[in-house]
């Protein structure tokens, strides 16, 4: 039963931001603004300060410098921030009993079955506590029946908070809370609701379910279902079942290096479009090769957080170049990205040259319309003449 279940939702407060002040201290309070300055930036994240003049994550640079002029800009990591991402994730995985990776900064905690030896209230509280000790940054958690409404508990208790809400209180909680505070609903679907003058919780969840069939598709069913405080999607404990992958079985062997690094680099193009479409990031790259004698051999690397080909295509390459060792003919070779997590804007942190984050946005339109084999990367194609 949902009302027996204890489930804690964790998120960093401004995460960059906090591991930047935490750098620089005289950032603190301030409107800070992580993301590229120039007029074609994007806005990867902001501090609460920023927030106040309207601005926020995905935002084109040149807007939040209209909103606020004084905002101080930080180029920011994305490299920094994985590994101190990865850092929380060992300070909760050593303590909890289920933990899942949500994002970046993101974690749910199942809970249930052991709040009655500990009081999950108060072992929530002593989490954040260690985080803030451990790593320095700031963190705020929600514990509720499930994870859509210990995420709005979150959601409201920010920043540097806690709430609980318990089983009885659900409906309480979520009824005078705009309908954009429920998680997953997106910025059109908060338009065609707002046009029909729903605006709050209470009066979501009285439309029947039929007629948000009618009006969202499935997605309405589901959005009816978290107004009403139910949701039932499991939590999904680190590292499981988060991967993609493919792989490519050779109709003769072949030991072309040239062909199958193109090769690689077209998996990976796939793979990283999939990624983009579902909105993860990855940490992890693993290459597969077998041998003609069926000897299997794989390499893995982990890496910053991304969901962009320009990085994961050379590191492919690098580590078929370390798992390759026999001079053997190959009968398959296969790319697998894991450690899979919430996020993209912040792929903009990953270049000078911001113009990429455009680019990556048109190709992806283009091959979402035409297919994936519309267009291919000039690293992909294996030409003479090119590397
Ligand atoms: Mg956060």
């Amino acid at each position: 039963m949902q009302k027996d279940k204890q489930v804690i939702h964790m998120d960093l407060d401004s995460f960059f931001v906090s591991v930047e002040v935490r750098k620089n201290p005289a950032l603190a309070g301030k409107p800070v603004i992580i993301g590229g300055s120039s007029d074609r930036g994007v806005v990867a994240s902001c501090s609460y300060e920023a927030r106040k003049y309207g601005i926020h994550s995905a935002m084109p640079s040149r807007l939040a410098r209209q909103l606020c002029p004084q905002a101080i800009f930080v180029k920011g990591s994305m490299e920094e921030y994985s590994k101190e991402s990865q850092v929380v994730t060992g300070v909760l995985k050593e303590r909890v009993p289920v933990l899942e990776k949500a994002s970046i900064d993101e974690h749910y905690i199942d809970m249930t079955g052991m709040d009655r030896f500990f009081g999950a209230m108060k072992f929530a509280s002593g989490l954040k506590e260690t985080i803030l000790k451990e790593t320095g940054l700031p963190v705020s958690f929600g514990l509720s029946v499930n994870k859509m409404v210990s995420k709005v508990a979150t959601n409201e208790s920010k920043p540097n908070g806690q709430l609980q809400v318990p089983f009885p209180h659900v409906q309480t909680f979520l009824d005078p809370l705009m309908i954009s505070k429920i998680p997953g609903l997106g910025e059109s679907t908060f338009r065609k609701l707002s046009e029909m003058g729903v605006r709050y919780v209470r009066t979501l969840k009285e439309i029947p379910q039929e007629l948000m069939f009618k009006i969202l598709g499935k997605n309405g069913l589901s959005l009816s279902q978290k107004a009403n405080g139910i949701d039932l999607s499991p939590i999904v404990p680190y590292q499981e079942r988060k991967s993609i992958g493919t792989q490519q079985t050779f109709e003769s062997d072949t030991m072309d290096i040239p062909k199958l690094k193109a090769l690689l680099a077209r998996m990976v193009t796939e793979l990283t479009f999939e990624l983009r479409q579902q909105r993860k990031l990855t940490a992890c790259i693993t290459v597969t090769i077998r041998y003609s004698n069926f000897e299997t051999v794989t390499q893995q690397a982990m890496i910053p957080y991304t969901s962009l080909d320009s990085l994961l295509i050379g590191k492919a390459r690098d580590l078929f170049d370390k798992v390759y060792k026999k001079r053997m003919l190959l009968r398959l070779v296969g790319v697998k990205l894991s450690h899979l997590v919430s996020g993209h804007e912040q792929i903009d942190l990953y270049h000078t040259a911001e113009e990429r984050y455009s680019l990556y946005q048109a190709m992806d339109r283009v091959r979402a319309r035409y297919g994936m084999n519309s267009l291919v990367l000039a690293t992909a194609l294996d030409m003479p003449g090119r590397k």
